[in-house]
């Protein structure tokens, strides 16, 4: 692989590249953020990695051996990567999950001034820093990149298909599939065709003047086409038409799966909340008998849907290892289950608040997984051949149901109207862990194994175009050093 050519520095000497990291302060995205941080410094890159002080201080008190630097030992294998946080504008005890509106006006308005100041710091304190790469979902990326003259490098963390939707936000408005048509869009370059329910939730929404809305236009619509360059978390051959077209728009490069080098553990500590360990309880149950069940690290769950779901795994009888985060119906119940739940399934299944997901699904026991169809979850089910239960609920969640149960056919969907019944959700899971019926979805999913693997072998889709993206670097920070 080529590692980028050394950039010179104003006294004479000779450095790589030197990019400033600003992911979204949330687990989902700080994940793969901190999966190409690795990559991108173990091709040569030094990487400055800015966290918010909140998110930093919940890695260190979930952490067992919390550490003031989380690269630190990422810096001792020898990759250069610098550490530092920035306040998101809210004292770290605020409640961010209970009070969410509050915070995304803060991170809307207020964030940016925090980021400004910390950026022109550094940039005035090491004159080699000539990149920012920001996750695509932040609002001021092309304010500040402008005003310090760096390479702006847009990260989406989330499928080609999201964007492209959020790039054709005025076309929906236009046709009037932003919020109220029923009929199918077919309108969207790149994008043959996909029905308004499978839509964001975003660009569902009935009051299209909340504070998340906002933030999403502004950074996606407007902000992220000004991008030098965007890398994407996903794979070339799962999605071609969309990136043939985002490609035509922008230097596009698909570069995922972004995993850690070692699956199932990394150098760096990235949750948000303590792990419980569930090897021990997976190693006694028979191989693909066991459904994992998670809905990811942000959305909500009402408790009837909770319940529902609770008691359809009961009906099951599937043994299951369940993901459930405290105040996952809100931080004001952080007993959402049915009363007397946990004991009715002490024999079936283990209950934790949180795991490490990928231990957990590559264990040979584990055989499907019940998912809100978080990004990560889904390229990491298949990375582990799981075949899928969706159960979206939130922003990309819908669209990614799309892809997995209607176009990839490696998954099914909970229930099929909105309303969830446990009856329902019993026979959907017995499908998916019993049925032979299901073998269709196991054979597809390996499928796509296949093609991750491939994408990220020597002269793979990924390695070329991560390659490509490169090269692509090293052009635009010579544009720029030549426009100073
Ligand atoms: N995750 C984990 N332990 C858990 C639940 C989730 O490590 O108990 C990880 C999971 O492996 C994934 C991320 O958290 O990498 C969740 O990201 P995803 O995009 O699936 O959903 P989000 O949390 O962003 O909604």
């Amino acid at each position: 692989m080529s590692n980028p050519s050394p950039i010179k520095v104003v006294d004479g000497t000779t450095k790589n590249p030197h990019a400033i990291f600003i992911p979204i302060p949330l687990q989902g995205h700080l994940i793969p953020s901190v999966a190409l941080t690795m990559k991108l410094a173990s091709n040569g890159f030094t990487i400055t990695f800015i966290n918010t002080q909140v998110i930093h201080h919940s890695i260190m008190k979930s952490s067992s051996t919390p550490n003031d630097d989380i690269f630190e030992k990422a810096r001792e294998s020898g990759l250069d990567i610098r550490y530092t946080t920035v306040s998101d504008g809210l004292p770290i005890s605020f409640d961010r999950s209970l009070n969410q509106e509050q915070f995304e006006e803060c991170v809307f308005h207020v964030f940016s001034a925090h980021v400004d100041e910390l950026v022109g710091n550094l940039v005035k304190g090491d004159p080699s820093i000539s990149c920012l790469i920001a996750d695509s979902c932040h609002v001021w990326p092309s304010m500040i990149s402008k005003k310090y003259k760096l390479v702006n490098i847009s990260f989406w963390t989330e499928s080609a298909l999201v964007l492209n939707l959020y790039y054709h936000w005025d076309l929906l408005k236009k046709n009037g599939h932003y919020t109220t048509c029923d009929d199918v869009i077919d309108y969207i370059p790149g994008i043959k065709s996909i029905k308004p329910k499978d839509l964001t939730s975003y660009l569902q929404a009935t009051n299209t003047n909340t504070v998340s809305n906002r933030i999403m236009y502004k950074a996606l619509f407007e902000d992220a086409k000004h991008a030098d360059i965007v890398i994407c978390n996903t794979i070339q051959e799962l999605e071609p038409r969309t990136l043939l077209m985002l490609n035509k728009t922008q230097p596009f490069y698909a570069i995922g799966p972004l995993f850690h080098n070692k699956f199932t553990q990394s150098l760096v500590s990235t949750n948000l909340w303590s792990e419980l360990e569930c090897s021990h309880w997976l190693d006694k149950k028979a191989p693909k008998s066991v459904l994992y069940v998670s809905f990811g690290s942000y959305a909500h769950i009402n408790k009837h849907d909770l319940g529902e779901i609770a008691y359809g795994l009961l009906q099951s009888g599937v043994s299951f290892v369940w993901a459930l985060r405290p105040g996952m119906v809100s931080s004001n119940e952080p007993d959402a289950l049915p009363l007397g739940f946990e004991d009715q399934t002490k024999d079936q299944g283990l209950i934790v608040p949180w795991c490490n997901q990928k231990a957990v699904i590559s264990h040979a026991s584990i055989g499907g997984f019940l998912t809100h169809c978080g990004w990560n979850s889904i390229l990491e089910s298949i990375w582990c051949e799981l075949p899928l239960i969706c159960f979206p609920l939130y922003t990309d969640q819908f669209t990614n149901r799309k892809l997995v149960v209607d176009d990839w056919k490696t998954g099914v969907n909970l229930c099929e109207r909105n309303l969830v019944e446990r009856a329902e959700v019993a026979k959907n899971i017995k499908y998916l862990m019993m049925g032979e019926t299901s073998n269709e979805l196991r054979l597809n999913t390996k499928k796509l194994k296949r093609t991750l693997e491939d994408a990220l072998a020597v002269g793979g889709s990924s390695q070329r175009n991560f390659d490509k993206f490169l090269g692509e670097v090293n052009v635009k920070i010579d544009q720029m050093k030549g426009a100073i």
